[in-house]
């Protein structure tokens, strides 16, 4: 009984790592189809007689986003949505833009790790571990690499003088966002007040201040 219940739990344990990332693919390549009406996990396959070079390019990753905003930061993503080629591939890219004092708030891949590299400038970067809410930061030079490891919450901070640029892979073809203020304080339609003031230990009129912040930016 008791070998039965550990079969079961390491079997249990097998499937949710086999899901831990996106699916590996059947075929060489399944171009994204973005007029398909079927929804599949992913996109529907283009007719792969129909492929060519460009479903496997995307140019202007050279061009820096906007960081006129509040953060004053940009992320620039090519992922499966915009390069179709990447569908079923796993992996993921985007640029990051960072104006002087430039942030990437506080927020996480649900489907994906992220490995950056500065291209230019100096950013502060860190995550939380979810064991026990240990922070590891680190302050990154042009070059240096730093990895951010899935669904852990994030940010990057340009603590230079200067704009900043780098570059992260994602292991996902979407890999997802969910940036933590905005999608607790400005979800649609927003969480109780009763709960959110319990929660952060804060006043009520508190709480009605962020959530009205937030909801405005989101
Ligand atoms: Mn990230």
């Amino acid at each position: 009984m008791a070998s039965r219940f550990l079969f079961l739990a390491l079997f249990a344990l097998a499937i949710s790592h086999a899901f831990g990332s996106d699916p590996s693919q059947l075929q060489d390549f399944c171009v994204a189809d973005p007029m398909s009406q079927v929804f599949v996990n992913g996109f529907v396959c283009k007719n792969p007689n129909a492929v060519t070079a460009d479903d496997f390019f995307f140019s202007g990753l050279d061009k820096a986003g906007n960081t006129s905003n509040n953060l004053g930061s940009s992320v620039t993503p090519v992922s499966a949505a915009n390069l179709g080629g990447l569908n079923t591939l796993g992996i993921s890219l985007a640029r990051l833009d960072f104006a002087p004092a430039g942030l990437i708030a506080p927020h996480y891949h649900p489907r994906a790790t992220e490995i950056l590299v500065v291209i230019e400038g100096t950013l502060y970067v860190g995550f939380v571990a979810s064991t026990n809410n240990q922070l590891f930061t680190k302050v990154l030079n042009k070059g240096d690499v730093f990895v951010f490891p899935q669904g852990l919450i994030h940010f990057q901070f340009n603590k230079g003088w200067t704009n900043a640029v780098a570059l992260s892979g994602l292991s996902s073809q979407n890999p997802g966002v969910v940036t933590v203020a905005n999608a607790v304080f400005g979800s649609n339609p927003a969480i109780s007040d009763d709960v959110l003031a319990k929660a952060f230990m804060l006043d009520k009129n508190t709480i009605d201040w962020l959530q009205a912040k937030f909801s405005a930016a989101n």
